[in-house]
């Protein structure tokens, strides 16, 4: 394996700022390891002779100001990229070239980064183990017929798998955490309104958050930096000021308190998960941080909340695929008929049901029963999270309930699949940042994570208290290039 490709983003950056190594080369080697790595279906397109190229003419001398210069980078799927296929891992999509960039994918390229490829995921970001993705299924480079969670997984597999040195996901209900908790890497969901959503696929537009995935938390603060930032361009983009993640991050966390939520301790958890999280407020302890016992009591309200909100707005959201603006067409013998075709082979099964519940839930004769119940739930675990903030800077539990899981054991089971997102999806009804940070293995040697719940725009703080962990924990990611 060439050295290159196992260096930090930060390591990258300062290498080919201080020419110790080009972009051009650095790309050459994070293709050669791509090519290589198809089994892990981590790509959907590639746009590796283009990134070549570009990489070719890259010149750092006018560059040295840019947070990325010359980095090769793969994208979600999720994100439109202009001139190149966009398909949110369905069919319905498969011929969709979009005619603009998203704008966090634009700030990326600003700061030089150059597209390698877009990332497979789950349908329009539905799943919790890259299962549902039209382009098939994803592997996890830690272990054979292992999924990398969802609905980020390419993004989580390629980064874990050293195909990109840093990468961007989405996140509605977990899809950056829960993957990165997999596959031992970190990933951070930002404040709702932090990063802008023009251009992303839309899956549940009050839920949904682009956010960077990284192999260490010096990183996470680079990428956070590049994407955040106001856009006029999304109504629920908010105009707040970006400190620079980077140069504030430290160690020093002392006299902070870290809440530790009762509710979080959930029936059947393995008892790794529980030690971990006692190892975790360990290291904290010693980094100088009080723990506190809190209670978030609505927390058990969150999961059947989400899975009414999200797929409402989905429902909504998914209407603008009839074969007439976008992507797929089937044929019928009227416009009623085509658009049924359309949607019926368009889309897949997950999105159906996902349709199906959204649009029952909305329909005039339940709308108060669940979609109204469920907002106001929304509000109660709001509260909640707000009460606890006045006497907490932050609270730390584990990002997932269980390790990465074998294909095809949760998919028959919808409602099994759903609790993967227990501990993810509170956060993201709240609108609050939220980051994984590699913690450690479980008995069969798989990775898991804790999360740090921030307060509202406090990236900064949980970025922090994360790297005290990360210095603590001296996690190991484990790549045994079983794929090659
Ligand atoms: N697994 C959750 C779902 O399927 C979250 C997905 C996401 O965050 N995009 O809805």
């Amino acid at each position: 394996m060439s050295e290159i490709i196992k260096l930090t983003l930060n390591e990258l950056v300062a290498g080919i700022k201080k020419k110790k190594f080009s972009s051009h080369e650095v790309t050459k080697d994070f293709v050669n390891r791509c090519i290589k790595s198809k089994k892990l279906n981590s790509f959907i397109t590639d746009n590796f002779d283009n990134a070549l190229k570009i990489s070719k003419k890259f010149e750092i001398k006018s560059n040295q100001n840019k947070q990325l210069p010359g980095i090769p980078f793969a994208v979600k799927d999720l994100f439109c990229t202009k001139g190149i296929k966009t398909t949110a891992g369905s069919k319905i999509l498969n011929n969709f070239i979009p005619t603009y960039e998203s704008t966090v994918t634009q700030n990326i390229w600003n700061e030089g980064a150059i597209l390698l490829g877009k990332l497979n995921c789950d349908e329009f970001a539905m799943g919790s183990s890259n299962e549902t993705s039209f382009f098939g299924n994803v592997e996890n480079p830690v272990g054979k017929k292992l999924v990398p969670g969802g609905s980020s997984g390419g993004s989580a597999s390629a980064l874990a798998a050293n195909l990109t040195p840093a990468t961007i996901g989405t996140d509605t209900g977990g899809s950056i955490r829960q993957p990165a908790s997999f596959t031992g890497t970190v990933g951070l969901k930002p404040t709702y309104g932090r990063c802008s959503r023009w251009g992303i696929v839309a899956f549940a537009s009050s839920l949904d958050q682009a956010g960077p995935m990284t192999k260490t938390v010096e990183d996470c603060a680079l990428l956070l930096q590049a994407i955040s930032g106001y856009d006029p361009n999304d109504s629920t983009s908010i105009d707040i000021r970006v400190d620079n993640f980077s140069s504030n991050l430290t160690e020093k966390v002392k006299g902070l308190t870290i809440g530790i939520p009762k509710e979080y301790r959930v029936e059947n958890m393995p008892v790794e998960i529980d030690k971990l999280w006692k190892k975790g407020m360990d290291f904290l302890k010693d980094a100088g941080v009080i723990i506190k016992d809190i209670s978030l009591p609505h927390t058990k309200y969150a999961l059947p909340a989400y899975y009414i909100v999200a797929p409402a707005e989905a429902s909504s959201n998914l209407a603008r695929y009839d074969g007439v603006k976008y992507g797929h067409r089937s044929e019928g013998k009227n416009l009623i008929e085509m658009y049924e075709n359309t949607r019926s082979e368009g889309f897949g099964d997950e999105v159906k049901r996902r349709i199906l519940i959204g649009t029952y839930v909305l329909s005039s004769g339940y709308y108060d029963a669940y979609y109204l119940k469920a907002q106001k739930v929304r509000q109660l675990i709001k509260q909640d999270f707000d009460n606890s903030f006045n006497s907490v800077d932050a609270i730390l539990t584990p990002s997932t309930p269980n390790s990465s899981f074998k294909m095809g054991e949760k998919k028959g089971d919808p409602v099994s699949m759903y609790l993967n997102d227990i501990f993810t999806v509170p956060v993201n009804l709240a609108g609050l940042p939220a980051i994984s940070v590699p913690s450690g293995y479980d008995k069969k040697k798989l990775p898991l994570g804790l999360q740090l719940i921030g307060k509202p725009f406090d990236e900064q703080t949980i970025l922090n208290l994360s790297l005290a962990l990360q210095k603590r924990i001296n996690f190991k990611r484990n790549v045994n290039n079983w794929w090659k």
